[in-house]
């Protein structure tokens, strides 16, 4: 089939892109990438043999080079204008663009500095599938913007919001969050992962959020990124986020060099107070403790009044250890 002179191939096309389609009849079917609605069940449809493509929930609609272009962010004119003028194929065109990606996430392999990929797009206001996702975490427009939350729709990363990691000024990597549920998530079968890292990239060399921190004061410290978030959107915030509770000899490192730190530990089913647990263990004879209980079921994330919890901080106070001195050995003797 032809774009005008340009011959196109529609499933290749998804393939490279990595967007995952069913085929119904004369259409294959993906999830919309207009930015409008959350397409967990998919509903746009895009012919097989022309490309033209057209969601009946938001009507957003076009032909393949609008598709190609709506999904890797760059302009409709630009997209036509490779595609007709330069008679670039459609599948090499996307090829080119996500092999940039590639070579970008090898330059993420080591400890360098991490360019986000262009398909990574900044979110704008009309992408309000993701933007309703993250105002239901708490995240707002102006914490989009702070932290530069990208959002995506091709590729490994496709239908997840990015949080870049940024440790020592620079971009070291990104969190990537599905805004679906692992039941609709049919392509991943059981490799499914709500997070996603670039590969090459070790979390637990960093601590999210590290470069802002007052070191001099009390640091709140959380597991999860959005538990940052929520935090400091609350007015603490000095908070960092450890990606979990495995925390590592790096990040321990990097935590000795703080005088206070406050433990806002997830109290949900698994692993009710295990940072704070994790914490002493490998910080007490270092830095100052205290810990913060939430009730059952609460994390930092979803706490609304982090304030009135933090208030009733307990101090850690290790356990005297009794060890035994001439003294005492003599009195065991006699
Ligand atoms: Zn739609």
């Amino acid at each position: 089939m032809f774009l005008s002179e340009v011959r196109i191939d529609v499933e290749k096309t998804l393939t490279v892109l990595q967007i995952p389609y069913k085929h119904v009849g004369s259409n294959f079917v993906v999830r919309c990438i207009s930015g409008s609605h959350v397409d967990n069940n998919p509903s746009l449809q895009i012919d097989v043999m022309t490309g033209v493509f057209n969601c009946p929930v938001c009507h957003f609609k076009g032909n393949l080079s609008k598709f190609v272009a709506t999904s890797l962010d760059i302009s409709t004119v630009e997209a036509a204008d490779r595609l007709k003028t330069q008679k670039v194929d459609v599948v090499d065109l996307c090829d080119a663009i996500l092999r940039a990606k590639q070579a970008i996430r090898d330059v993420g392999a080591s400890d360098e500095p991490f360019k986000l990929p262009s398909h990574f797009q900044k979110i704008k206001p009309h992408h309000k599938s993701f933007i309703d996702y993250l105002q239901e975490r708490k995240v707002s427009w102006q914490m989009i913007l702070d932290y530069d939350i990208r959002c995506c729709f091709v590729g490994r990363y496709n239908y997840r919001v990015v949080i870049p990691i940024i440790f020592g000024r620079k971009c070291r990597g990104f969190i990537a969050r599905d805004i679906l549920k692992k039941v609709d998530r049919y392509e991943r079968g059981d490799d499914y992962r709500k997070y996603l890292y670039p590969s090459g990239m070790y979390v637990g060399n960093y601590i999210f959020n590290y470069d802002n921190l007052d070191k001099t004061k009390d640091v709140y410290v959380v597991e999860g990124v959005f538990d940052v978030i929520n935090v400091v959107r609350q007015g603490f915030i000095n908070c960092c986020g450890m990606f979990g509770t495995a925390i590592t000899d790096r990040q321990t490192d990097l935590l000795k060099s703080l005088s206070s730190l406050v433990v806002i530990s997830d109290q949900d089913d698994g692993g009710s107070g295990m940072l704070a647990k994790k914490v002493i263990d490998r910080l007490q004879n270092n830095c100052k403790i205290s810990y913060v209980t939430l009730p059952i079921g609460m994390d930092p994330g979803s706490c609304d009044d982090i304030g009135t919890y933090i208030r009733g901080k307990v101090e850690y106070k290790p356990i005297p250890k009794y060890t035994l001195n001439d003294t005492d050995i003599g009195i065991i003797k006699k």
